[in-house]
């Protein structure tokens, strides 16, 4: 599998790791937003998050716990942003899962602006409502 992230996790590219578990590894991305920034990846090749078993992320919430905490504590930034891009569309660039956590600061040029859409009525809302909570209540 020719996939970068693989590579790093089995040492063929070198990285800057700060955790590694079992099925976890985590590591300061190469041109982060700021410094500090770390991406957490699961050993295993899933492209997005969807495709990682049930199980293993509820191992990776608490992976990802741990480490935001002590990127927090190390850095002491005046925020965070924890998230992960899902398919190119959404600015996935590398297709293995990964987690982004990043130390925020005032002015530091990063931003999430994203358009505000309506719904047409609450007759819509109730729609997507219903789609999306039947599905979990199964
Ligand atoms: P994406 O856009 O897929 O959510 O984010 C990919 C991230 O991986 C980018 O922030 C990029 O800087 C980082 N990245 C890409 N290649 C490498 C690499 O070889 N090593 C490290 N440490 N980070 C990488
Ligand atoms: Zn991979």
């Amino acid at each position: 599998m020719d996939c970068i992230f693989c590579k790093i996790v089995q040492g063929d590219i070198p990285a800057t790791k700060v955790y590694e578990d079992d099925d976890f590894f985590g590591f300061l991305d190469i041109a982060p937003i700021n410094k500090g920034h770390v991406l957490i990846i699961p050993k295993e090749h899933y492209e997005t998050y969807l495709e990682m078993p049930e199980e293993l992320s509820s191992k990776f919430g608490e992976v990802l716990h741990k480490v935001t905490k002590a990127v927090y504590d190390a850095v002491e930034p005046e925020g965070y942003n924890i998230f992960t891009n899902n398919y190119k569309i959404a600015g996935q660039e590398v297709p293995h899962l990964h987690f982004h956590i990043v130390p925020r600061f005032k002015d530091d040029g990063f931003s999430f602006v994203w358009p505000h859409q309506k719904y047409d009525d609450t007759d819509e809302m109730e729609d997507f409502k219903e789609k999306i909570s039947k599905l979990i209540a199964e």
